[in-house]
């Protein structure tokens, strides 16, 4: 049946810390995200019920009356298949980290890790509740630290699912490795700067060579067909990282060591309290990497704050990429608009 809904509403999940919501996305604070369990507490998950409310948000989406999904970026119209089954996981469970970023809202509470998954998504496939035509997502803490990281991970490559894994970078995962040999995981990893120093300012630890060096060991085991599976993020923080030079200075490196893949943010913080008017200066430099990734053949990407900020862009984009010219232009306009004392 064809009616605008989105694949998370359909067969999602996105498991955190002790509840399950349909997605991890929270754009508006006053609605909050859409709950399926309110309470996800001792391992379990009982998938019966959880159905059993996806199946009402599904017949409230078909009328056009799930609020909390108004104007998301991700509702579509489409035929809609009626099955019950899960397909999209987002893990979210637990608030570990190696790293300290300053933007980070799950490091600012106390570490925790209620449940461990690993038998519930067992039962799932059990049940025949589990199809891999979907992709299964890792973000929270940093997974390659959590306990039944390997184990979770070798299941859904083993199942053929497609999965894409948010990692600090510091610590090195062979399970991660071994879904990069098999084409079956994509792995996103966000130093945000190429720069020794800035890297410690942002993540307050002072691991950018580890982060650097497991970078390249990861894409040392892709091939021309999987090329682009290891993606290099750099989220923009207004007034520490959001320089020509930095911006300059990463890009030579992923060039350097033949990264294919770009991911641009904004951070959420900042991008929250601007959107809609955002400083055109941030939009340069999205630009900017764009023009780079163009000419270099990288495939470049944007993640959620800047997919927002990109929507509603009142800035024209400059065609004139001229480094002088360029760079006067963007110098005045972060004068303009930005003042340097941002807090973390
Ligand atoms: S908020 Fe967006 S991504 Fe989340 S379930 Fe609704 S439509 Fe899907
Ligand atoms: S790597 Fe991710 S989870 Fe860890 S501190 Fe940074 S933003 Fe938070």
């Amino acid at each position: 049946m064809k009616y605008k809904s989105c694949h998370l509403i359909e067969h999602g999940i996105s498991i955190n810390v002790d509840s399950i919501q349909a997605c991890c996305l929270s754009r508006d604070f006053n609605k909050g995200q859409l709950p399926i369990i309110e309470k996800y507490e001792n391992n379990k998950i009982n998938w019966n019920e959880l159905f059993e409310i996806k199946k009402q948000h599904r017949k409230h989406q078909k009328i056009q009356d799930l609020i909390f999904c108004e104007g998301c970026y991700n509702l579509r119209e489409e035929d809609w298949d009626e099955d019950d089954y899960i397909s999209f996981i987002n893990f979210d469970h637990w608030s570990h980290c190696n790293s300290n970023c300053i933007y980070c809202s799950v490091q600012r509470c106390k570490p925790k890790t209620k449940n461990n998954v690993l038998n519930a998504v067992k039962e799932l496939i059990k049940i025949g509740k589990f199809k891999n035509n979907g992709e299964i997502t890792f973000q929270g803490g940093e997974p390659t630290i959590l306990k039944e990281f390997e184990n979770l991970l070798n299941l859904f490559i083993k199942q053929g699912s497609k999965v894409r894994i948010h990692s600090s970078g510091i610590k090195f995962s062979r399970a991660i490795r071994e879904g990069l040999k098999k084409g079956k995981v994509t792995v996103v990893v966000s130093p945000d700067s190429a720069e020794k120093d800035t890297y410690k300012i942002i993540k307050r630890v002072d691991k950018s060579n580890n982060v650097w060096d497991n970078i390249k060991h990861y894409r040392k085991n892709l091939n021309e067909n999987t090329q682009n599976l290891v993606k290099v993020k750099y989220i923009i923080i207004p007034g520490i990282n959001d320089t020509l030079e930095e911006i300059s200075e990463f890009l030579t490196k992923i060039k350097n060591i033949d990264i294919k893949s770009i991911i641009v943010d904004i951070e959420y913080t900042f991008a929250n309290k601007h959107m809609g008017n955002i400083s055109p200066h941030i939009y340069m430099l999205m630009d900017y990497i764009e023009q780079f990734s163009k000419e270099n053949n990288i495939n470049y990407e944007l993640y959620d704050s800047a997919k927002y900020a990109q929507q509603s862009r009142k800035f024209n984009p400059t065609n004139d990429f001229e480094m002088n010219k360029f760079k006067e232009q963007f110098e005045k306009y972060k004068k303009e608009n930005i003042n340097q004392n941002i807090k973390y």
